[in-house]
């Protein structure tokens, strides 16, 4: 099982180029528009895996992500976000692992603010988890993509070993998506924290669409 408090101790062959990173806005010049990103063929997800870190659902679905084709393959969960954006975390991001026909990854990380009333889907797959069981659900995601997306797009690398780099990663936030306190306190009662340490930018360019 992966330990988070022994991060220094992951295998990373690579080393330069990965994720997550802080973003300070003051330093981008942002782009008018939306990042090129549309959903073609609802998410659904499918089944839930109890990976002792997170809680991973695979699932089905694609999208068009700067001109190229690509398919849904599992959305998990970190607690508190990865990402950092003016020395702010959220607490919660969802990872939507994206691949396409050449073997391309794209991370469409979705910055989860607080909220006042519990999220009905997450908490759906709250309710489903049993430790160690891997239990089917049937949901629909569409909600968890916002429909104008802004937001930042870079290149990175999974935040998990093998940590391998050239995954790009889109990051986004959606005003109607949130979680109540209570969920992200039962996230961390079962699984604690699940955000690998800030790795350096190395003088790689950020895009900010706005
Ligand atoms: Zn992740």
């Amino acid at each position: 099982m992966l330990d988070y408090n022994q991060q220094d101790k992951w295998p990373n062959g690579f080393g330069e180029l990965q994720s997550p990173i802080k973003i300070d806005t003051s330093k981008l010049s942002a782009k008018r528009g939306q990042l090129n990103y549309h959903v073609l063929e609802d998410y659904r997800l499918k089944q839930e895996i109890d990976d002792g870190t997170t809680i991973r659902l695979t699932g089905s679905g694609s999208a068009e992500i700067f001109g190229r084709n690509f398919e849904f393959q599992q959305a998990h969960f970190h607690s508190p976000s990865e990402h950092v954006i003016n020395g702010r975390r959220c607490p919660l991001e969802i990872h939507m692992v994206h691949k396409n026909v050449i073997g391309q990854l794209c991370v469409v990380a979705l910055l989860v603010e607080h909220g006042e009333t519990p999220n009905a889907p997450f908490q759906k797959i709250i309710d489903n988890y049993e430790k160690g069981e891997t239990e089917p659900v049937d949901l629909n995601i569409k909600d968890w993509a916002p429909w104008y997306p802004v937001g930042f797009h870079y290149l990175g690398s999974l935040t998990t070993p093998p940590l391998t780099e050239g995954v790009e990663w889109l990051l986004v936030s959606n005003p109607d998506f949130t979680v109540s306190d209570d969920q992200v306190e039962w996230f961390r009662k079962h699984f604690g924290k699940d955000d690998r340490k800030l790795q350096p930018l190395n003088g790689r360019s950020i895009e900010f669409y706005k």
